[in-house]
């Protein structure tokens, strides 16, 4: 087994690391740390909660920790994240991981004033940590420059190529010197990103830790048929049932988060919701809440969930699937990080076929479906299997009469005539065919 030690990393990261309480590196680690502190070009491909975070950022505070300090306005490492949420994610990081170390790291983003982060970077940074829009405002402030750069990590990359900041990004390449390090990670690759790291990196070493745009393996995934109207109390019946903690539930829009927030709070279900249209102190303050354990739900759109990093996170709930096929591992992502087992239910609708085998083909797996007692739709999700190579779950006709999915035998058919929300002939509450959304 390895072991941090083998890497190379010099004995304060050692330390900090084991502050941390990390025993050993995860595999993207284990790869990539020594291919970087060698001075190579990296491009991996790794989810969010492989520890990709550290796999970059140790081996930057080794090479780091041995140079020069930077000139006023300049940077020697700069690390471009999509989205405030995952700059101040990598920060965190580095502070925690960089304890000790005097270096100069510092985050920039939109949404916050810029002139304390000019007046920060007059300094110049050891690292910087940005989101390309602000960044692109510093340099045509003449705030800072990139011509003493050494290191330029960009992370999430897949996911900046769907936010459209693409042309940003070529703005900021033509602004770095030619001779530096470059690592690119990313969830996917697709044709794309492969030609962007075909402009950027240098014979790159290539590291993938999981099959590519495939989920984590650990991760339980799960579909939940149901109509499409009666979405909103599936969800409480399972987060009444919840006994193991906190979820993050994923709306597609920001309006929807904020309904949905709302109704699960008039239920009695403590929650708040994180969007686009938030300030960022507003979703600073959101996140905190929840981290904390203050609310037990937090629903997300996708971009404001990006680098949400919460430990012990086992579960998110998609509420509706995502038009984009990616997005849904971005999704599941959130939970059974580092190793650990998470679970990823979908409550989907008939509506959403499309979307749903566009992710099994992208996936390449069928999703298993498992109708909750009660909630069973009228508008029956088809079973029609994705053609993936994988093993599909049977077809309920296949299977044993009056035994579910799990093997459990099926009580008393629970659906209403109407289908209407709360008629369970039995009188009981409603149950699901296997645990609900509590692990
Ligand atoms: P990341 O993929 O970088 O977002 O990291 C996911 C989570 O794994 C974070 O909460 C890290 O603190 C944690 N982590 C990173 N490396 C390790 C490790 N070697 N052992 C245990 N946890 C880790």
């Amino acid at each position: 087994m390895t072991v941090f030690k083998g890497l190379g990393l010099n004995g304060r990261l050692l330390r900090n690391i084991e502050a941390k309480g990390y025993k050993t590196p995860t595999p993207v680690q284990e790869s990539a740390i020594p291919l970087v502190l060698s001075g190579k070009d990296v491009m991996a491909s790794a989810q969010t909660g492989t520890g990709k975070t550290a796999a970059f950022t140790l081996p930057i505070l080794h090479l780091l920790s041995d140079s020069e300090r930077p000139a006023p306005k300049s940077v020697h490492c700069l690390i471009l994240t999509p989205t405030r949420e995952l700059a101040a994610q990598v920060s965190d990081n580095i502070r925690h991981y960089g304890a000790g170390l005097k270096l100069n790291s510092q985050m920039v983003c939109g949404g916050v004033n810029i002139r304390p982060q000019v007046r920060h970077l007059a300094r110049g940074a050891d690292i910087l940590v940005a989101t390309p829009g602000r960044l692109l405002d510093l340099l045509g402030q003449n705030a800072m420059h990139l011509d003493h750069l050494k290191l330029w990590v960009l992370d999430e990359a897949d996911r900046m190529l769907d936010m459209g900041f693409i042309p940003a990004v070529k703005r900021i390449h033509a602004a770095v010197p030619k001779k530096r390090q470059t690592l690119m990670f990313s969830a996917t690759f697709s044709r794309d990103i492969e030609a962007l790291a075909q402009e950027f990196l240098v014979q790159p070493k290539r590291v993938q830790v999981s099959a590519e745009n495939t989920t984590v393996s650990r991760i339980d995934q799960v579909v939940h048929p149901v109509d499409k109207q009666r979405k909103g109390e599936l969800l409480k019946h399972l987060l009444r049932n919840d006994k193991a903690g906190q979820v993050l539930v994923f709306s597609r829009t920001k309006h929807g988060a904020d309904k949905l927030s709302r109704q699960l709070s008039k239920a009695g279900i403590s929650s708040d919701s994180i969007h686009g249209d938030k300030t960022q102190s507003a979703r600073t303050r959101s996140l905190s809440r929840f981290k904390k354990g203050e609310v037990q739900v937090l629903v997300a759109t996708d971009i404001a969930a990006r680098g949400i990093d919460i430990q012990q996170l086992p579960q998110v709930v998609n509420f509706d699937l995502p038009y984009v096929a990616e997005d849904y591992v971005h999704r599941i992502g959130r939970t059974g990080r580092a190793g650990e087992p998470g679970c990823a239910l979908s409550l989907v609708s008939a509506d959403e076929v499309v979307q749903l085998q566009k992710i099994e083909k992208l996936i390449k797996k069928s999703l298993r479906r498992e109708d909750v007692e009660g909630f069973e739709p009228e508008h029956r999700l088809p079973t029609k299997a994705v053609k993936t190579g994988g093993k599909r779950p049977p077809k309920p006709s296949q299977r044993p009469k009056g035994k579910s999915r799990s093997g459990a035998k099926s009580s008393a058919k629970t659906k209403s005539a109407g289908g209407k929300p709360g008629k369970n002939p039995s009188g009981r509450p409603p149950r699901t065919r296997r645990r609900a959304v509590s692990a």
